[in-house]
């Protein structure tokens, strides 16, 4: 039969982060996968500093193993441009740096980073990896809870974990969360080879581009002189101004004024593909009666910046220790779930509040422009920027209104 104590749905960074966090903590999981690996993911391929913070929690040797693969490049910055065209480079800075010789953060196809992950876990004697396997019912009964295939196998465990991804079922049916446009991103993403002018120093380009706000068309460096090239924008703008995302791709490629000088001889390798991204702008309930959902499932990708890598790795994390706690105490009870929604968004609430502020700014690009220049200007706050991009207390400062008058008067 197969039975764990806990059973994690979805092998993508959350599920995989899941699973070897329990792991670390000397609990056995199931962790089962509708692909089999590797597998694609539609994707921009960055790879922050926040995933290889948590990645140094689990285990330090697991960032310098990255950093071997020859299927990365590490980026060591963001380049920004602002609606008006101004570039604002910014490199990465972390106060409470994972190791002072790795960088930041890398770009790597999420089909070899996710392989990377699933093979750490395929590695772990206390985690039962099973692909191949789509799981379509859950139900909660006193002694357990019971998933099943469409073939009809049957899984056991006192928890599941969901962590299947922004088109997950069991988000809906179980803690009620819908695709609400105005809480949603949609991209699309495709492969380039030969795009001209990209940073040495592999920084991440993000476009913010006048018409795809609030969104951004970006440029990720990869190996080999490959990019990830793609754009989003929020879906209630795309209905409103009937925007074709792969339509608005190829104009702006041929017609913008900077970029089709940069891609004039780059060639396509991938055509683009599109994807959801359920935002965190809306605190969400998830958890329930012996389950807790994870990642895309639970709807915490970034508002501002469109990364969820980092989130459905720290939540997996938080969804580990909750689950020790239950297992430890006997008590699966919805009630008793609830404190993994607690912890959560006790951890990482704040900040996605903070980029839905960020996201409104993005409504305004006129004064989105006015602060690029400012700071372009000014070492110092040049400076602020970088420690932003990777310090929540020094990002909190975006809430209060005193910052923004510094910036333009000060
Ligand atoms: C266009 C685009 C660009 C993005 N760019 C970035 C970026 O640059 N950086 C970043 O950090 N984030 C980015 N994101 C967000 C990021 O891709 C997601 O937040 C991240 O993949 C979430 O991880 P996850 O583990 O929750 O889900 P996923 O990575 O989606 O994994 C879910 C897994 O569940 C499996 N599954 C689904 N249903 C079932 C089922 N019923 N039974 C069994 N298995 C199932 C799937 O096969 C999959 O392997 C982007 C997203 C998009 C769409």
């Amino acid at each position: 039969m197969n039975k764990s104590k806990i059973c994690i749905v979805g092998a993508g960074p959350g599920g995989c982060s899941t699973a070897l966090f329990l792991a670390k903590k000397g609990i056995p999981s199931i962790l089962i996968d509708k692909a089999t690996f590797p597998r694609d993911k539609i994707c921009g391929d960055g790879v922050s500093g926040w995933v290889l913070n948590i990645l140094n929690k689990l285990d330090p040797s697991i960032n310098y193993q990255l950093t071997e693969k020859p299927y990365q490049v590490p980026s060591w910055g963001a380049r920004f441009v602002a609606p008006n065209h101004q570039v604002l480079d910014v490199p990465f800075k972390i106060e409470d740096a994972v190791n002072d010789d790795l960088p930041a953060g890398f770009v790597s196809k999420r089909i070899d980073f996710d392989n990377f992950l699933v093979d750490q876990a395929k590695q772990n004697p206390l985690i039962d990896f099973i692909e191949g396997t789509e799981i379509n019912h859950f139900e909660t009964g006193k002694e357990a809870a019971v998933l099943r295939d469409s073939s009809g196998k049957e899984f056991y465990c006192q928890i599941a974990v969901f962590a299947n991804g922004a088109y997950s079922k069991f988000s809906k049916q179980l803690a009620g969360i819908k695709m609400e446009k105005k809480h949603y991103i949609a991209g699309i993403r495709s492969y380039y080879k030969g795009v001209n002018g990209t940073h040495k120093k592999n920084y991440i380009e993000l476009h913010f581009l006048k018409n795809l706000l609030p969104g951004y068309f970006w440029i990720f460096p990869l190996p080999n002189g490959e990019a990830n090239v793609g754009l989003g924008m929020r879906s209630d703008k795309i209905s409103k101004k009937k925007v074709n995302l792969k339509k608005e791709l190829y104009e702006l490629l041929q017609s913008h004024p900077d970029l089709k000088e940069r891609f004039k001889n780059a060639e396509q390798i991938d055509t683009p593909k599109g994807f959801g991204l359920p935002l965190g702008s809306k605190k969400r309930k998830i958890s329930g009666e012996r389950f807790m959902l994870i990642g895309d499932a639970a709807s915490l990708i970034d508002p501002f910046t469109g990364e969820g890598i980092g989130n459905a790795m720290a939540s997996g994390m938080y969804a580990a220790i909750h689950a020790q706690k239950c297992l430890e105490k006997g008590d699966y009870s919805a009630k008793f779930m609830e404190g993994y929604d607690r912890y959560t968004y006790g951890r990482i609430g704040s900040e996605l509040k903070l980029s839905t502020l960020m996201q409104d700014l993005l409504n305004f690009p006129w004064l989105f422009s006015l602060i690029v220049n400012k700071v372009i200007s000014n070492p110092t706050l040049r400076n602020t920027m970088s420690c932003m991009l990777t310090d929540i207390e020094v990002r909190a400062q975006l809430k209060k209104p005193s910052f923004y008058f510094k910036v333009l008067f000060g």
